[in-house]
């Protein structure tokens, strides 16, 4: 295929016939999310590189080798967000955010860049759904953003998907674990690789997450730092349990959870399902006390989570969860030729100014294929406006599911057209258990 039709290799069209689906997802979490007090933030696509470097960190893979950095024509070195807690972070000192009462709840709906080999689940733009708690200490804060994830498991009803959780201590307890892991990764110098040789003084933890098959056997071996955990981060991984279990929220201990990027501490947790093939974690987040400090603000515990929308999908359908269906267009207006056209795009304007969703003819077409069309886009009613309509000042509006027919004022076209609708909606309620998606934004949309 031509390089000009052809999208860059690891971006993905979301088209008209399916973006209603993501627009679901998207509208469902972030109402899950202001349940519990989370208010959307938005930053920038990109961030100096420098953001990047500092918060995600300089031993990372997504540092190392992932990032999307160009020079721009001012000679600023820039890189498109590979995730976005940086972002917040830097959003949140810039603007004196810790002036505001604490702690800070923000979330976001946001596209992130990784160069990465793309395959199913693993894309180099794709999206995450983030929430970041800014400001508290407490192991309740993150058992709050645990149960966020979990809702929004539970709210789409998935059942393989399972939370596991672990400690990484703080840089108290991390100094002597460093030594035990260095001991260790020392005795196995000849098999890591390259990147992992360069990461063994510099910060030996990040071996753990080396995606080499020959480095992540050997990291299988190494000890965990749950053995190296000091007083106050065994005490707060506990209390983060006992607050899972009092939600009565499922979860395992995996001690080999250490994350892919360098600002956690304390509290790490994944969310993990088999259903999806190797790329199996749909949500990784965790504590991340040091981060506010290092990007040159005052020490301010925090916590927080990236779930991937795309992997979300992917689960969603190997689970076959149904998602509501797409709203029907509510009326469609055919004018029998283009001297009507004045008046049935005036009607669909009228219509739509009160949230009823109407389409007209814009290609100067004979009613028989605009009814044709009509029926393709699954349209709930229709009606021909000719010259008879016009000099009566009636028109007849069909049901297009049951055949049913009903005279309707052009004089007092909006509020009767309401009235048909609802009486449908009515009918439908009364006749089936299940309420569609379809039937609450008609009452919704029609303001009734
Ligand atoms: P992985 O180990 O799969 O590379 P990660 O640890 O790099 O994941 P995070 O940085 O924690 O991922 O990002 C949070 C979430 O974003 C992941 O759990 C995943 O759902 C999603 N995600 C990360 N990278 C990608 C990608 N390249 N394509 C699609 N989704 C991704
Ligand atoms: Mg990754």
């Amino acid at each position: 295929m031509p390089l000009l039709t052809k999208a860059p290799r690891g971006t993905a069209d979301i088209l008209p016939s399916e973006s209603y689906k993501i627009r679901y997802i998207e509208n469902t979490v972030s109402e899950i999310a202001s349940l519990f007090g989370f208010k959307e933030i938005r930053t920038p696509v990109f961030e100096h590189t420098e953001l990047f470097n500092r918060s995600v960190g300089e031993t990372t893979d997504v540092v190392q080798k992932e990032m999307y950095t160009f020079e721009d024509n001012g000679k600023r070195s820039i890189t498109l967000r590979p995730e976005g807690t940086a972002g917040c972070a830097r959003a949140f000192l810039e603007h004196g955010l810790f002036n505001e009462p604490m702690p800070q709840k923000m979330f976001y709906l946001t596209s992130c860049y990784r160069y990465e080999k793309p395959q199913a689940g693993r894309l180099r733009e794709f999206h995450q759904f983030g929430v970041e708690c800014l400001g508290a200490s407490t192991p309740a804060a993150d058992a709050e953003i645990i149960a966020l994830a979990q809702n929004v498991f539970d709210f789409f009803e998935l059942d393989d998907i399972n939370l596991e959780i672990n400690s990484i201590g703080c840089p108290v307890c991390r100094k002597e674990y460093h030594k035990a892991l260095l001991e260790y990764f020392e005795s196995k110098k000849g098999d890591l690789c390259e990147t992992c040789l360069s990461r063994l003084e510099k910060n030996p933890m990040r071996i753990l997450d080396c995606k080499s098959p020959v480095c992540s056997a050997i990291a299988k071996d190494a000890p965990v730092v749950l053995n190296f955990l000091c007083e106050e981060c065994d005490n707060h991984f506990k209390a983060v349990q006992k607050h899972l279990d009092a939600m009565q929220i499922p979860y395992t201990i995996n001690p080999q959870i250490v994350r892919g990027l360098d600002y956690y501490t304390k509290t790490v947790f994944e969310f993990v399902s088999t259903s999806i093939g190797a790329q199996g974690t749909v949500c990784g987040g965790g504590r991340y006390d040091g981060l506010i400090e290092q990007l040159g603000g005052n020490s301010l515990p925090a916590s927080g989570f990236g779930m991937g929308i795309e992997r979300l999908k992917l689960l969603l359908e190997a689970q076959h969860t149904s998602l509501p269906e797409e709203p029907r267009v509510q009326l469609y207006i055919a004018p029998a030729s283009k001297d009507y056209s004045f008046e049935a795009l005036r009607l669909v304007n009228d219509l739509r100014m009160e949230g009823i969703s109407a389409l007209t003819d814009l290609e100067e077409r004979s009613i028989k294929a605009q009814m044709k069309y009509a029926n393709k886009k699954n349209v709930m009613f229709t009606m021909v406006l000719g010259s008879d309509e016009i000099e009566s000042h009636k028109a007849t509006v069909k049901n297009m599911d049951n055949g049913e027919t009903k005279e309707i004022s052009l004089d007092n076209f909006t509020e009767e057209f309401m009235r048909i609708i609802l009486d449908a909606a009515l009918a439908d309620i009364g006749q089936t258990d299940n309420l569609n998606f379809g039937d609450f934004t008609l009452l919704n949309g029609g303001k009734i």
